[in-house]
């Protein structure tokens, strides 16, 4: 068995670092020594973890060009990549939560409606030991954003990275331990889906993962059956609808960056592009050529390259086969087409037309350089198409009348729709991030993120301690049993909603 992951950079081959596996029978003494570290760390108050938030954020300033180097060497991310899409990310983010984290845990009274003498309040508690499992298409942002989080909320955590990404991980933990943080409250494990699994069985309290749906249904299996709560943020096959007064040119950059960022090994991509018969001999060559234009190669020799490779010899696979198959039944190479010969895993950024729903490619989550382009006639077929999915992350609606715009988003089936932009909304740590269908449960970012990562609990008291009893109380008695019958259309009877208007 091995004991090590070999870490090669994508973009050339070479051999990076050796990485030591986390042994799976040494999980869970790291979960326990994680839940010693985290009583001390949840006794503080939110103001003084919000503060070392701040201080994780000078750090990541302080060393953005570290953090930038090691995902183009280890991800093969082009450098404004690594700038924009993790560390300005996770910048974005600290602070977000930073300023607000006071607010969003500060307890919450609910106003009683019936027994007002029963006040309550929700209160929130750190839930202990929160497990991450990440994927390796942002390898810092994802996993960190979870991190940032659960230390605001006063838990403590153990990431398990993806095997394509380990040192990323380390990297970041490093920097969180720089900002002062006690080394057992963030542990990272290393290793294959085995050490994932052994995370979820070594008592952790919560789980966060990200990743493929496949490997979504497994873990939330694992976590039903030991009842501890789990968000799952799994695949997309985003689609977007170019209406026909879509402006040309902000929607083809848009809808290029969209589709090739991170050279499409995005949850978020445009993988299904739908352009109205009205516009579409206009808009598709011009996104033809904006494809055209894109620089491919690797990021250590050029830091303007645009587009870099896919993460591993099985995902180039997996694109060219469904790249294949789509031509194989009638579409169109506008541009692109191929896997480009080594080293490194490049496909060429493409461009297919006339897709058709036959096709894998517009039904399987493809995680490469592709745009397959569909004819759609009119809106309600586009929105028809939209939600054919069983997939729904994101969607993207491009048109000049953003009222209309928002409309038709309200009819699409997916967990966020952007009108006139694409991807931006994952950096904006306010908004929530979820899929609905079989894109996840839960969702990561935003307020309800945040006290997500908490026990929710309701504290309820009486105003009228005085009072020796309730009515409802033993002993039973028939006078109170006439009383309640007799009350019960005064408090639920059509009357009722009648006197409460005339009140308010
Ligand atoms: P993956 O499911 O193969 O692996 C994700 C993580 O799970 C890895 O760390 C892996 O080692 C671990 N794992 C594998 N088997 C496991 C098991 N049985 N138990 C516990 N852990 C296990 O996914 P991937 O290839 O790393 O990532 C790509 C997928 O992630 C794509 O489908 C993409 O859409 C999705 N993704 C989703 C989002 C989102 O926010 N919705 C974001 C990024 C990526």
């Amino acid at each position: 068995m091995a004991t090590h992951i070999e870490v090669h950079c994508p973009a050339n081959g070479q051999f990076v670092r050796s990485v030591p596996i986390t042994p799976a029978d040494e999980v869970r003494a790291i979960v326990d020594r994680a839940r010693v570290a985290q009583v001390a760390w949840g006794a503080k108050s939110v103001g003084e973890r919000a503060q070392f938030l701040r201080k994780v954020r000078a750090v990541v300033l302080a060393r953005q060009d570290d953090i930038v180097e090691c995902l183009v060497r280890q991800n093969g991310k082009p450098r404004t990549e690594g700038l924009i899409h993790e560390v300005m990310e996770h910048l974005e983010l600290l602070t977000y939560f930073a300023e607000e984290g006071e607010r969003i845990l500060e307890p919450q009274p609910i106003a009683a409606h019936l027994l007002v003498h029963r006040h309550s309040y929700i209160h929130f508690k750190a839930r202990g030991v929160l497990g991450v499992i990440a994927p390796w298409n942002f390898p810092f942002t994802i996993p960190f954003g979870a991190v940032a989080m659960g230390l605001l909320a006063g838990n403590a955590i153990v990431v398990k990275p993806s095997e394509f990404t380990p040192l990323v991980a380390d990297l970041g933990r490093e920097i969180y331990l720089q900002a002062g943080l006690d080394p057992d409250l963030l542990q990272i494990v290393h290793g294959y889906g085995d050490v994932g699994a052994a995370l979820i069985d070594g008592g952790i309290d919560m789980l966060e993962f990200t990743g493929s749906v496949a490997t979504g249904r497994k873990v939330a299996a694992m976590c039903g059956e030991r009842l501890i709560p789990c968000v799952t943020e799994l695949g997309g096959k985003a689609p977007a609808l170019v209406l026909a007064d879509a402006p040309l040119e902000r929607t083809a950059n848009a809808v290029t960056w969209g589709g090739l960022a991170n050279a499409g090994q995005v949850c978020a991509s445009i993988e299904r592009l739908l352009v109205d018969d009205a516009i579409y001999e206009k808009f598709v060559p011009v996104l033809v050529e904006k494809v055209k234009a894109l620089r491919l190669g690797d990021a250590m020799l050029n830091a303007e390259f645009d587009v870099g490779p896919l993460v591993n010899e099985r995902q180039l696979d997996i694109v060219e086969r469904l790249v294949n198959d789509a031509v194989s039944k009638g579409a169109v190479v506008a541009v692109g087409g191929k896997r480009v010969a080594g080293p490194g895993f490049f496909f060429e950024p493409t461009v297919l037309l006339n897709c058709t729903v036959e096709m894998d490619i517009l039904t399987k989550e493809t995680f490469g350089p592709v745009i397959p382009v569909m004819r759609v006639v009119g809106e309600d077929a586009m929105i028809a198409e939209a939600n054919r999915s069983s997939l729904g992350l994101l969607a993207y609606v491009f048109t000049r009348r953003t009222a209309h715009g928002r409309k038709l988003a309200e009819r699409i089936r997916a967990g966020t729709v952007m009108v006139n932009d694409v991807l931006a909304s994952h950096a904006m740590a306010e908004t929530p991030w979820a899929g609905v269908k079989n894109s996840g449960i839960g969702c990561v970012h935003s307020d309800e993120g945040l006290r997500h990562m908490c026990e929710a609990r309701h504290v309820n008291y009486d105003v009228l301690p005085w009072l020796s009893k309730e009515l409802w109380w033993f002993p039973y008695h028939s006078r109170h049993q006439a009383l309640f019958r007799r009350s019960l259309g005064g408090l639920f009877g059509r009357g009722v909603d009648r006197l409460k208007r005339i009140v308010a």
